[in-house]
């Protein structure tokens, strides 16, 4: 087994971090931070950086070459992610990820032709369209339905959750064609146009002050052509693209940067007259998060080594996402017990520790526990799927 990362992939990871660097430096960084957007700033500079990231071509960078995408392994992939993570950078969601990914998988050739080279270039949006007000982490619960009428499905229903819909020109949606058929078998794709009359946005806050939409659908008139691959095979496309998704997910890179911002704070802030880094109970946690940290980057690049050898990660993918999202919980965790009896004070706040920032992502993350696959759900997967445990 070799541990280290090739003389190219080096080189690669530098030219990245180059990039990052430059389009994110602090004052472009500060002249458009939003702590109320989903990506931390506004969103015009999102559009911008986004169409920056497919002018380099990291975009499309381990999609096929035929398809405009560069062609490289998952390691890079993982590297560009790690890296776009640690920096912070917006921009690299589902829209230019397993949306595209499952598009060349299952769309028709004349939706390859049409989305992917917009997809390519960062000229469109589209938000995920799964989850439902009665549907979260049993997506097959779904309630929207599709009913074919000549040419056309009628969509009605809602969408919770939709994050960042209100900037979307298309919406990837699961709704429901089959009623009488199991749960998992009457679920069809669509890929909507959200300029379609009968669409209409509401939405509520987080706790962090993520503005977050939802969609509802009154007699939504999509043509047949918008439907992805065939009907009712919705569900075992949900699940192919889910596996896109996941294989850069469990990367080290937000882990890295909550670390490193938390040794930063212990250095420069006094306790008692002496940095808290002086503190030795205050080392031996930070020494226990890093090891933990250590254990994130040696299994996400285990998964990531296993894709580039060919192999189908499963469980391995789910044991590297729950990982890393259980450390990034408890060095928040413990950056919030240090923050002390300023903690709940927010960014632009002058008396907010750490700019606020710390506190903001304690609460932002939160729902690691719970959505996309939260915590219980993923042991679960492991226990069943990787230790062979029977199903409760
Ligand atoms: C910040 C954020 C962004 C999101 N973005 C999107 C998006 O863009 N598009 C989209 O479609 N959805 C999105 N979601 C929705 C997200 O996927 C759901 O929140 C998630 O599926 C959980 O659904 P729920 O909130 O209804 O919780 P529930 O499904 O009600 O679950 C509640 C709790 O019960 C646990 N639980 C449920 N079932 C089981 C089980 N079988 N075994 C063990 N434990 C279980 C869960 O882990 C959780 O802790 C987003 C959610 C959040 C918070």
């Amino acid at each position: 087994m070799r541990f280290t990362l090739t003389d190219e992939q080096r080189a690669f990871r530098q030219d990245v971090c180059d990039f990052l660097s430059r389009e994110l430096a602090p004052e472009i960084v500060d002249a458009h931070h939003d702590p109320n957007e989903a990506r931390g700033y506004d969103w015009d500079f999102c559009l911008t950086f986004r169409n920056k990231l497919a002018a380099q071509g990291y975009v499309g960078i381990g999609w096929p070459k035929a398809y405009g995408g560069a062609g490289r392994d998952m390691i890079d992939q993982l590297i560009l992610a790690e890296e776009m993570e640690y920096h912070g950078a917006p921009g690299m969601d589902g829209s230019l990820t397993y949306i595209p990914q499952a598009i060349m998988a299952y769309g028709s050739e004349e939706q390859k032709q049409h989305f992917i080279p917009q997809i390519a270039t960062g000229a469109i949006t589209i938000f995920l369209g799964y989850s439902e007000p009665e549907a979260g982490s049993d997506l097959s619960a779904l309630r929207m339905q599709a009913v074919a009428d000549g040419d056309d499905f009628i969509l009605t229903g809602d969408k919770a959750f939709s994050s960042e819909a209100q900037h979307a020109d298309y919406g990837w949606i699961a709704a429901r064609t089959d009623l009488d058929a199991p749960k998992h078998r009457g679920i069809s794709l669509f890929l909507v146009d959200m300029n379609r009359p009968g669409i209409s946005l509401g939405g509520f806050t987080t706790m962090s002050g993520w503005h977050h939409p939802t969609v509802s659908f009154d007699q939504v008139r999509v043509p047949k052509t918008d439907l992805i691959g065939e009907v009712n095979q919705g569900w075992y496309y949900i699940m192919g693209a889910i596996d896109f998704e996941r294989a850069a997910l469990g990367n080290p890179g937000m882990a890295s940067h909550a670390f490193d911002r938390l040794v930063s704070h212990c250095k420069h802030t006094l306790r008692h007259g002496k940095p808290l880094i002086d503190d030795p109970v205050v080392q031996h946690r930070l020494a226990e998060l890093y090891t933990d940290l250590e254990a994130v980057r040696l299994m996400s690049y285990w998964v990531g080594s296993m894709h580039a050898r060919g192999l189908q990660p499963q469980h391995e993918t789910s044991l590297s996402v729950l990982v890393k999202r259980e450390t990034i919980r408890a060095i928040d965790t413990y950056g919030a017990e240090l923050l002390g009896p300023h903690v709940e004070r927010r960014p632009g706040d002058a008396l907010a520790p750490a700019d606020g920032e710390m506190v903001h992502d304690y609460l932002d993350r939160m729902y690691f526990s719970f959505a996309a696959g939260g915590f219980d759900i993923t042991r679960n997967v492991i226990a069943t799927r990787g230790l062979g445990l029977p199903r409760g």
